[in-house]
């Protein structure tokens, strides 16, 4: 059933194609692999702040919580943990790196 659903739809793009011209065939399709891409882009951002099931905890006060970039060197400092990844860096993930701060 498939193979059939598929074939008609290749012999429509090919008819329109050939009569029509290409770009009416390719235009949708690449339309139609952009829009995918960028759900699916937008789709991870979402699950990524989902993990950890969503609670946020305060760090203590008498820790200091950096994350660090391997490539770059930026260093952003941790203020809530809303989850346990780390967070990305050109293109990776963060070092992390706790100190224990004087309690003075
Ligand atoms: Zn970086």
């Amino acid at each position: 059933m498939r193979w059939i659903i598929a074939s008609v739809v290749l012999l429509f793009a090919a008819l329109i194609g050939s009569n029509i011209g290409w770009r009416f065939v390719f235009a949708p399709v690449l339309a139609w692999m952009l829009l995918k891409w960028m759900i699916a882009s937008l789709r991870v951002l979402y699950t990524d702040t989902k993990y950890g099931g969503g609670e946020s905890l305060a760090v203590s006060p008498n820790e200091r919580t950096v994350f660090w970039c391997e490539e770059c060197g930026t260093e952003v400092q941790l203020v809530v943990r809303g989850t346990q990844r780390a967070p990305s860096h050109c293109g990776q993930r963060m070092n992390e790196r706790t100190e224990l701060l004087d309690e003075a």
